[in-house]
């Protein structure tokens, strides 16, 4: 009878280990912390802690901080549930890698172009992505930026995931500069860098990138334009 009920307490015991994991690995932690956003939820952070330890589990040899890190982010990307540090995981994936969920395109938007226009303006060349809406929620993506040239980005080149409806695309405008490609002053520029070309208008209205077009520009204003109301508005 005592045999019976001590080995009832320690199957409760171990059931209730199994449903709490402890999840107490200083380095899985850490790479969390870096990755994912201080907006996820507790449910969000158990499960990128859990695809982290799983990295290296699943491998033979342990891997090195900085390889297990950059693994983490591709799985914490590819898994598309947990909403992430866009200017920890952006560097480690491949450019045009949906991030995400974001609650709002311009969330998505703001977000990703907050990492992409210092790139833009320090490179001074455009790049530019596209902004998804998974059908069966209201999550947005965003993709990490794609090169393009010193007045022109071309959303043909970003990878669109399966099963995703396109909305938007974004793009950065470089920095001030005159049409030979040097750089000059806010006085000095030749693009009206810091507006949407009536180019970039067109595009939106034609719909095929998405009716709403980003874009981020050298005096560091985002704007927004919508093809649904012909507003062009400052968002940031
Ligand atoms: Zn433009």
């Amino acid at each position: 009878m005592s045999i019976t009920s001590i080995a009832g307490g320690a199957a409760a015991a171990i059931g209730a280990v199994a449903a709490t994991p402890a999840r107490d690995d200083p380095r899985y932690a850490q790479i969390v912390d870096t990755l994912v956003s201080p907006d996820a939820t507790q449910a969000q952070r158990d499960h990128a802690y859990d695809l982290v330890a799983g990295l290296e589990t699943a491998d033979d040899t342990p891997l090195t901080d900085a390889v297990l890190t950059e693994r983490a982010a591709q799985a914490i990307a590819d898994d598309r549930t947990i909403p992430v540090v866009v200017a920890e995981v952006a560097p480690l994936v491949a450019p045009g890698t949906a991030l995400g969920p974001f609650p709002s395109s311009d969330a998505a938007a703001i977000d990703m172009m907050t990492y992409s226009n210092p790139l833009s303006i320090a490179a001074n060349l455009e790049n530019g992505g596209l902004i998804f809406r998974d059908p069966d929620g209201n999550h947005f993506f965003v993709t990490t930026p794609m090169g393009g040239t010193l007045d022109g980005f071309d959303p043909g080149q970003v990878p669109q995931p399966d099963g995703m409806a396109l909305v938007a695309c974004y793009h950065g405008h470089a920095d001030y500069s005159k049409t030979d490609g040097s750089r000059t002053d806010k006085a000095g520029d030749e693009f009206n860098s810091d507006h949407f070309s009536a180019q970039d208008k067109r595009l939106a209205d034609r719909g095929f990138w998405g009716s709403v077009i980003y874009v981020s520009t050298p005096s560091g204003d985002f704007r927004k334009y919508d093809a649904a109301t012909r507003q062009d508005t400052v968002i940031n």
